[in-house]
């Protein structure tokens, strides 16, 4: 027996765990403090009342014989399905077959799943920074080569994303088969207009290439942004598309997603849409009753209002680090179309250093942009998953620490 070696180039995501880490130690060393979390990347509100509601209305239906439910359909019951397909897609003008939707447990795993159907020998590219899943699946996959010295995977084309260019990843010199992107994105916060996604679908159906575009944090759009990369014309031709409800409904801890293989995606003469059917039905045997109840029941009237107002909770309080941080001297990113804010750390400091700094001056936890790639370097992400008045607390807590400093000439340390 040999195992999958590849495994073995993966580094140990040390991120979060080294962020929880430092933050017990902490908190140990100084009982007495009130350490503040905005390094949440989870939903804190609870489901909505709609969604509740039919949840319990589905556990009664299977405490019956007449109404009780078996395995479900691979891809999922007519009435999700239908709910998805009017809202998500007909309503905003985009046609999408019914049987091009595939209901699942969540992105992640889509994410990781959908490398099942194309070949080992395509050259992947991803943004940097970047939600650490499109990597890592690819290294497993065999994809990519060693990591080298630079902090780099050989074989796997990193689309740096920085002040410079806008946050916003060129197109990459050499050939990419596969390109991962999302928008509005995870960790910077920003998201690509009409014009921006247009160059890489132009890009996609000109090199032959399949984009994977990660809509999960759509909910959070307050502009004219496409919430769908099918917004764009032809890429029905060149994209999935990954969707979740965690973000947009508080599904992280229920599990709840779909992607959408439109049957125009044609490679080597043949279409994708089957192939993930197969890869579907082969080794996913479907979501639950209970949670497309659940998922069906956001988009009711009711489900729609009470989501909305969750949505704006979170928006709010992405708009109160943004406007503090930026008041207090930061220059910050994000936060408009997301529930992230992106912000660059002192000069003369890793983003390493002003996570301690942060966590010693102000008890306030953030994530260090070095975690997502090389190119966050020099970051800190914030996040606006956590309590309206104990984000508020921090804010003015790095204002008055922060604040001083940025005005007497550039930033004492
Ligand atoms: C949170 C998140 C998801 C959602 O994943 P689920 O498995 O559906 O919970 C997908 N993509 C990105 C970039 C995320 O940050």
């Amino acid at each position: 027996m040999k195992i999958n070696e590849n495994f073995l180039k993966i580094e140990s995501s040390y991120l979060f765990s080294t962020v929880a880490k430092k933050q017990r130690e902490y908190q140990a060393a100084h009982p007495d403090k009130e350490v503040i979390r905005l390094s949440i990347g989870d939903v804190t509100k609870p489901l909505v009342p709609a969604v509740i509601e039919a949840m319990h209305k589905a556990v009664d239906e299977m405490a019956n014989e007449e109404s009780f439910r078996g395995y479900p359909p691979e891809y999922g019951y007519d009435f999700i399905l239908d709910a998805i397909q009017k809202n998500d897609y007909a309503d905003r003008g985009i046609d999408i077959a019914k049987d091009e939707i595939f209901l699942s447990d969540g992105a992640k795993s889509d994410c990781g799943n959908i490398g099942d159907i194309f070949s080992v020998d395509n050259k992947v590219a991803i943004c940097d920074p970047v939600y650490p899943v499109y990597l890592d699946t690819n290294i497993m996959a065999g994809r990519s080569g060693d990591k080298g010295d630079n902090g780099l995977y050989e074989n796997i084309i990193y689309m740096p994303c920085t002040a410079e260019n806008g946050f916003m990843p060129e197109l990459p010199k050499e050939k990419a088969d596969v390109i991962y992107l999302c928008f509005p994105n995870n960790p910077i916060g920003v998201t690509a207009s009409k014009e921006q996604l247009k160059v890489w679908v132009d890009y996609a159906l000109e090199n032959n290439s399949l984009i994977l575009f990660d809509s999960a944090y759509e909910a959070f759009i307050t502009d004219d942004s496409p919430k769908s990369i099918y917004e764009i014309e032809g890429a029905k031709k060149c994209a999935i598309e990954l969707r979740s409800f965690s973000k947009t409904a508080g599904f992280t801890g229920v599990r709840c997603g779909y992607t959408v293989v439109p049957k125009e995606l044609v490679f080597d003469g043949t279409s994708l849409n089957p192939l993930w059917a197969r890869r579907q039905a082969t080794k996913f045997n479907g979501v639950s009753y209970v949670t497309q109840r659940a998922a069906e029941a956001i988009y009711s009237e009711e489900g729609k209002k009470q989501t909305k107002e969750v949505i704006a909770y979170y928006q709010r309080n992405a708009k109160v680090i943004f406007d503090g941080l930026t008041e207090a001297g930061f220059t910050c990113y994000g936060a408009k179309n997301s529930p992230y804010v992106w912000l660059s750390v002192p000069e003369g400091m890793t983003s390493w250093e002003f996570f301690d700094d942060l966590l010693e001056k102000c008890q306030v936890v953030g994530t260090p942009g070095s975690g997502f790639g090389p190119s966050g370097e020099g970051y800190l992400r914030l996040t606006a998953f956590g309590n309206y008045e104990k984000t508020i607390e921090a804010v003015d807590r790095i204002k008055s620490v922060y604040g001083k400093q940025f005005k007497i000439g550039g930033f004492v340390k």
